[in-house]
């Protein structure tokens, strides 16, 4: 090699090193400070009543996508929406991290296809394993470890449960203990499965206890409501819920096309969820929930997580997040209503994990029951775990 071609080598790779190394890390952050911020910043201040009265609630979230950003979950992050600090202040105890493996080019609400992703550059930007370059389930099982690295890490501050048992043991420390929190795990989209009913087992193994069939694309289990098809759910899909009643993982319908929620709740023996919604009642687009759709879950027994941004409530604040929580609660009764943020998937909320009392201020506003605040803020979605989970 000439002098010359050494050199222009040289600072090729420096280069690509430096654009590894510093400059994709530096991308991946900022993209996660754009595209999860709160709308009105920290801190949040309510009422003395309101504040006390949620200080004494178990409060649950049921869809947060922070494993999909290289944040440290044990230390208070000035960006994105929840992290164990601000889940301390906002005292929400109970919060279910969802698993992002694969998003088009370009999403919509209306139509997309698995053509293109976006999620293997981020995966390269935040040095994943390279494996989860290629491999949707490596993604979620990365992701899954990184949970469990951070409950280790806590102190005992920070828990996943993933049985009956555990929940239990978690609600009575919680009764004791001031800060205590947990965690469970969700999969947001079959598609983590490629197509091989065994992988089932191997969510179940990694601490994986629900699952959506669905994302923004159709999977080899149904059509997404933002897909191409919008078919119901195939054989696969009824071997795969199957299995996941059998083994004790909650049902997600978040996403999935009207044919397959329809297909679905005809077909569970288990209490259904909708993870992160809207409903169409008070906010009508494709992304939210039918009134047909919301009674069908409560009849299952299951539970419709109130989504915090704008596509699902039409607008960015606590009023309107309240307004969907009391239609469905006045549609199906308010046993069958929860708090569903999207923390962390790529939204704007009106504010962060540790603004939750503003929810429950809003409740007292509108009119709610200290019993039915219980319930909606927690109480509900710890009584489907309690059914669904495994002993
Ligand atoms: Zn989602």
């Amino acid at each position: 090699m000439s002098g010359k071609i050494k050199l222009v080598f040289i600072i090729i790779v420096g280069a690509l090193l430096v654009i590894y190394y510093i400059g994709l890390p530096l991308y991946a952050s900022r993209m996660d400070a754009k595209m999860n911020r709160a709308t009105v910043p920290a801190p949040y201040q309510v009422s003395v009543a309101a504040q006390t009265l949620h200080d004494s609630l178990i409060v649950a979230d049921l869809h947060a996508d922070f494993l999909l950003w290289n944040r440290n979950f044990l230390k208070k992050n000035d960006y994105g929406l929840v992290d164990l600090p601000r889940m301390q202040e906002g005292n929400l105890s109970l919060q279910a991290f969802t698993i992002v493996s694969k998003v088009p080019k370009g999403i919509n609400i209306h139509k997309n296809t698995g053509d293109t992703d976006q999620i293997t550059l981020l995966t390269l930007a935040q040095h994943w394993p390279f494996k989860s370059l290629s491999s949707l389930k490596e993604r979620a099982l990365f992701q899954s470890r990184k949970l469990h690295d951070f409950a280790e890490k806590s102190n005992g501050k920070f828990v996943i449960i993933k049985t009956k048992g555990e929940l239990a043991n978690f609600m009575s420390a919680r009764a004791k203990r001031e800060k205590l929190s947990a965690g469970f795990l969700g999969i947001e989209g079959a598609q983590i499965l490629e197509g091989n009913i065994a992988n089932v087992k191997v969510m179940y193994d990694a601490g994986f206890r629900m699952m959506a069939a669905t994302h923004f694309f159709d999977t080899k289990l149904g059509g997404s409501a933002h897909g191409v098809s919008l078919g119901g759910l195939t054989n696969f899909g009824r071997q795969v819920f199957q299995e996941m009643q059998q083994r004790g993982m909650l049902i997600d319908i978040a996403h999935a096309s009207p044919a397959l929620i329809d297909d679905i709740l005809a077909f569970a023996t288990t209490p259904v969820v909708s993870s992160h919604t809207g409903v169409r009642g008070v906010c009508d687009n494709q992304r939210n929930l039918s009134d047909d759709h919301i009674k069908g879950i409560a009849a299952t027994g299951g539970v419709i997580g109130i989504g915090f941004w704008d596509v699902a409530v039409c607008d960015f604040s606590a009023e309107a997040i309240v307004k969907a929580i009391k239609y469905t609660a006045e549609l199906v009764g308010v046993d069958h209503v929860c708090l569903g943020s999207d923390f962390d998937g790529a939204i704007e909320s009106p504010f962060d994990a540790s603004g939750m009392a503003l929810i429950t201020e809003e409740l007292i506003k509108q009119g709610f029951s200290e019993k039915d605040i219980r319930k909606i803020m927690g109480e509900n979605t710890v009584r489907v775990l309690s059914q669904v989970l495994p002993d």
